[in-house]
């Protein structure tokens, strides 16, 4: 009984969360970055109901005056709301504030990174902030591992780039230094193998199906997103 009415509550909250995400994503995802609140094409005023997870994919969702449909897709709402549950779930005491910032952060920047192939620098600033503050339960062992995963992973993220000449932009590079931070260099190691090997398996199979050429870019955002909740879950799950 008790396990039913968490997983309810823990459902509840993703569903506020995942409303929450969409409003900074739509807000971040157009190219003219118009004013929040307002339709990317037209500039009409859009109601909230265009932040209802889910229901906004309906007619409620588009836009009156010009009937554009949100910059973000349905994949969002269903993995704001079900990743949310589940770290709820999973999360216990220390980890939780690391592990949600992970996963929102994950979240609002695949979505951006896929609509306009960048990762902005003020979502990027903000988890950092954000992540001093969620590091502070587990005391100064946390901010120095913190310090060394931030030094890793922006020189093996420049080096990655560099090798990679364009593929891998500065964005991603910045990215993985948030992630280091918050993760501590272990898991931000662990972050880097994960997105590497799942982008590395992409890139191979576009050019398998030829779907691609060699000198072909895709974002690598989404790739290090999905490497990151994972290794932050599984951490979570093994209970450190
Ligand atoms: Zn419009």
């Amino acid at each position: 009984m008790q396990g039913v009415v968490l997983a309810v509550a823990s459902l509840a909250a993703g569903v506020v969360a995942a409303g929450a995400l969409l409003a900074v994503a739509e807000m971040l995802a157009p190219e003219q970055g118009g004013p929040p609140g307002r339709c990317r094409r037209c500039g009409a005023m859009l109601p909230a109901r265009t932040f209802a997870p889910i229901l906004r994919h309906g007619a409620a969702g588009a836009c009156k005056a010009c009937g554009a449909g949100p910059a973000v897709g349905p994949w969002f709402d269903v993995l704001a709301i079900l990743g949310t549950a589940l770290v709820l779930l999973l999360s216990r005491g220390r980890s939780l504030g690391i592990d949600l910032l992970v996963l929102w952060l994950g979240l609002v920047a695949s979505a951006v990174d896929l609509h306009r192939r960048a990762i902005p620098n003020r979502l990027l600033l903000a988890a950092a902030l954000l992540a001093l503050i969620a590091l502070a339960p587990s005391g100064l062992a946390a901010y120095l591992a913190g310090l060394y995963g931030l030094i890793a992973l922006l020189g093996l993220g420049l080096l990655i780039a560099w090798l990679g000449r364009g593929g891998f932009g500065l964005g991603d590079v910045k990215y993985l230094g948030v992630l280091g931070l918050a993760l501590g260099w272990r898991r931000g190691l662990a972050t880097l193998l994960l997105a590497v090997l799942l982008g590395g398996f992409y890139a191979l199979g576009l050019l398998v199906t030829r779907r691609a050429t060699a000198r072909d870019a895709f974002a690598f955002g989404p790739f290090i997103a999905l490497g990151s909740v994972v290794v932050a879950l599984l951490g979570s799950a093994a209970g450190h």
